[in-house]
């Protein structure tokens, strides 16, 4: 038996380089134009912050109003407010999901009503929305799950019938369109996105709020700073009265900052590239693993199309390997998985506060307990994707 490992000796047991899960693809023009608002001085909400909400406006080509934000959750619950939800009120949401999704219900003081996932889509599935919806239900919140478009002429058709507002968590769904129109210019009251730092753009933190509600932009947009009617670009460079504000709600402090704005504009006009570029992997990764005991993604209906912002698996019933191990062997061999999502209907707040059990959610449950996410983002070389593919297929 050997007594000693030197250095040199456990070298020896190099691995390649580990792949992670997800990583932003930042550039030269996003360095830039950061350095270059941090040397402008306006390192809060200024002129680059407008810059991106027009830009933002333009590459959706709709007539629409662009809210800048510090994230997607302070969107959603300036969305929500917008809207006017408050205590008594319910609003639909799926339990496949991230927290942030429901959580802004709860900050109105309102109650998320959950309802399990269409198998097919891994959407909200639309009958338990049109069973579950009551007197009080005053919203729905359908989330593109992955950057597939939910079914939206289906649940805006139910919703107008109705009378409850819609609010899309487009936060995986940057650029997706759904019959042939892009997410965010749908026929819904408010769409948000996230920009946070594994979305398909990234600002690190940020989001943007869209509509075509002029009222509710305007809303939002108070809210956002404070409940001040302005915002400070207004206020420090208004010819007359500069000191001048008024308060007119106990707002919020959700605004985003012009560094983060400037990253904002340069993935912007990379995003299609960026999707180009996912949509090819994802073609990849779906012809190698053909003949797989693996559950392909759900794939776009004619007209609509994904921005590819996961991948996910699900292990067929006739896999001999279950989801832990399969991400632990993946990991053992240097590449990252991650599990979208641990469905609130297990999480212990969403469960204890509103007695959710998971054999009413049998969709989620089986998709929580089979499937897992795979590496995808435009980073990822060529020659990544191969070690990932053959990592999967060895685990068969
Ligand atoms: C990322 C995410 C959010 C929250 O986005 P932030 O910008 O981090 O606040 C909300 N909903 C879903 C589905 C998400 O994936």
């Amino acid at each position: 038996m050997k007594s000693t490992t030197t250095p040199s000796g456990a070298a020896a047991l190099e691995q390649p380089e580990f792949i992670p899960f997800a990583l932003p693809d930042i550039g030269e023009e996003e360095i830039a134009g950061v350095v270059e608002a941090l040397r402008s001085g306006w390192i809060t909400t200024g002129p680059r912050t407008r810059e991106f909400e027009e830009r933002f406006g333009e590459f959706l080509g709709g007539s629409l109003e662009c809210v800048a934000v510090n994230s997607a959750t302070a969107g959603l619950h300036l969305g929500l407010e917008a809207l006017g939800v408050g205590p008594g009120d319910k609003v639909i949401v799926p339990t496949h999901t991230f927290t942030a999704t429901a959580e802004v219900v709860r900050y109105l003081g309102a109650d998320p009503q959950f309802v399990d996932i269409d198998p097919e889509t891994y959407c909200m599935d639309m009958d338990a929305v049109e069973s579950v919806a009551s007197g009080s239900t005053r919203a729905v919140i359908p989330v593109h799950y992955a950057g597939l478009p939910c079914d939206m002429p289906r649940l805006t058709a139910f919703a107008r019938q109705r009378g409850l507002r819609v609010m899309e968590d487009a936060a995986h769904a940057f650029p997706s369109r759904s019959g042939n129109q892009l997410v965010g210019t749908l026929d819904s009251d408010v769409t948000v996105f996230s920009f946070y730092a594994t979305k398909t753009i990234a600002t690190g933190e940020g989001g943007m709020l869209v509509t075509r509600d002029s009222s509710l932009a305007r809303r939002a947009r108070i809210m956002r700073l404070h409940g001040i009617d302005r915002d400070a670009f207004d206020r420090y460079t208004a010819k007359k009265a500069a000191w001048y504000y008024e308060v007119i709600a106990p707002g919020y402090k959700y605004n985003l900052t012009d560094p983060a704005a400037a990253m904002g504009i340069a993935q912007l006009a990379k995003a299609e590239r960026f999707q180009a570029r996912r949509e090819l992997l994802a073609e990849r990764y779906i012809e190698a693993f053909r003949n797989l005991p693996l559950v392909m993604p759900p794939m776009p209906r004619s007209g609509d199309s994904h921005s590819w912002h996961l991948f996910v698996v699900c292990l067929a019933d006739e896999s001999s390997v279950g989801r832990d191990e399969a991400i632990e062997r993946l990991f053992a061999a240097g590449v990252g998985c991650s599990v979208h999502y641990v469905p609130l209907h297990l999480q212990p707040y969403w469960r204890d506060r509103y007695g959710l059990r998971p054999e009413a959610f049998p969709n989620s449950q089986r998709l929580y307990e089979r499937g897992f996410s795979l590496p995808l983002y435009t980073k990822m070389t060529d020659a990544q994707q191969e070690r990932v593919i053959a990592a999967v297929r060895s685990l068969f």
